[in-house]
């Protein structure tokens, strides 16, 4: 008997690969298979080239060139990249300033240089309840900067709760001071429209398989001709990536992922629309059949540019997450960050928007994307909304 396979909902711990990516990439692990710094023979030539080419796609999705990309392993690596090499690098200790929202690949390094002797401030969002909840204001981030602050690392979309930061006015008070400001832009690449020249930021991390890539690739973006942006690269090795990430290329995970970014640009207003109706539609059935039991966590779903277009997150008032997805086999969905879903805390950014660990602890997170359909929406909220009135009833909650 078939099982059917449980509707997708967790677009934000990853995507699923876009066959038209698969399509691309096959060719370079059984034909053009050369290593891309072997340029003595046409294997490596041609491997290189394709290399070149996803690199000067890449680099024109996001309004720059080709010299500002730097391939990874993912965005964990180019957050790592980013902070641990800019500051080792810098040779001297000063001010960091970050948030509480961000994720562990940018707050772990962070926390080992504060132990280093980097003075730190982690500010806080906008709390919930407001309309705009998990959003870290200009005026915070001002307030926040010292005459001795060197660096800033700021999402520019939450993985958890989809507010998009106003990275624009940020950097403008970077630029003003010399800060140098780093984004993980994991979440929001691909998403909603980005040109880090427009952006002004100085470094951007983000990762191929959120954006229906393959795994195991990823990009930091550093300004281009920056005299400021000199980087210690982590590793040593044969020099690749102008000496910042030694480590054979991964060809066809660059060619893939300069695919996937380049169908996520192109088809990006419709897609955003869509993803954003569905989100809606289901929240709009749940909070109907629902009510009071469910709220928003994050901000508002209106206006659409706080918000990513395909990110849900539901605290219950008198249901634990965890049970309820125990009761929900045939939706995949999350009760947090996948990555510290391997832990027991709850959610550091539900917390760090001042909800209580019982709050955290009620909480799901459902992640929207390109392969959702409108049946898929029909048949989760059906499901939730069955589940959670199960649960309900259980609890004596319902009559
Ligand atoms: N930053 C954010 C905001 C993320 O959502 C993720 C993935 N959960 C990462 C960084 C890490 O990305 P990767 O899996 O490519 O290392």
């Amino acid at each position: 008997m078939n099982v059917p396979s449980p509707v997708y909902l967790d677009n934000h711990a990853t995507t699923r690969c876009d066959p038209r990516v698969i399509e691309g990439m096959l060719p370079y692990f059984n034909e053009t298979y050369g290593n891309a710094a072997s340029t003595t023979h046409e294997f490596g030539r041609l491997a290189r080239q394709a290399v070149d080419d996803a690199r000067r796609r890449i680099a024109a999705c996001l309004g720059t060139t080709a010299d500002a990309i730097i391939f990874t392993s993912g965005a964990t690596e180019s957050n790592n990249l980013a902070i641990q090499g800019y500051l080792r690098r810098l040779g001297r200790s000063g001010h960091v300033i970050t948030t509480a929202v961000e994720h562990t690949s940018v707050l772990e390094p962070i926390e080992a240089l504060r132990s280093a002797g980097f003075p730190v401030t982690i500010l806080s969002p906008v709390p919930d309840g407001a309309s705009d909840s998990g959003r870290v204001t200009p005026e915070a981030f001002l307030a926040a900067v010292r005459p001795d602050t060197v660096f800033a690392s700021i999402g520019l979309a939450n993985n958890e709760i989809g507010i998009i930061q106003p990275l624009r006015e940020i950097a403008q008070i970077c630029r003003d001071r010399k800060i140098v400001l780093h984004a993980d832009a994991t979440q929001a690449v691909g998403k909603i429209p980005i040109n880090a020249r427009e952006l002004g930021i100085d470094l951007m991390s983000f990762s191929a398989h959120k954006i229906y890539g393959p795994k195991g690739i990823g990009a930091l973006f550093v300004a281009p001709r920056s005299p400021r942006l000199r980087l210690s690269p982590l590793m040593l090795g044969g020099g690749h990536e102008r000496g910042l990430r030694s480590g054979t290329l991964n060809v066809p995970g660059i060619v893939g992922f300069a695919i996937a970014l380049e169908l996520c640009c192109h088809e990006l207003g419709p897609e955003s629309t869509r993803v954003r109706t569905l989100r809606d539609q289901l929240y709009t059935i749940l909070k109907a059949s629902l009510g009071d039991e469910i709220s928003l966590n994050g901000p508002a779903l209106e206006p659409p540019d706080l918000r990513l277009p395909g990110n849900l997150n539901l605290r219950f008032q008198h249901i634990d997450g965890e049970t309820l997805l125990l009761h929900l086999p045939q939706l995949a969905m999350s009760s947090g960050s996948a990555c510290s879903s391997t832990q027991a805390r709850p959610s550091h950014v539900l917390l760090a928007l001042g909800l209580t660990e019982q709050q955290a602890r009620a909480s799901i997170r459902i992640g929207l994307g390109r392969f959702n359909t409108h049946t898929d929406i029909q048949t989760a909220a059906h499901l939730i909304v069955a589940a959670a009135q199960e649960l309900l009833h259980a609890a004596g909650r319902l009559g």
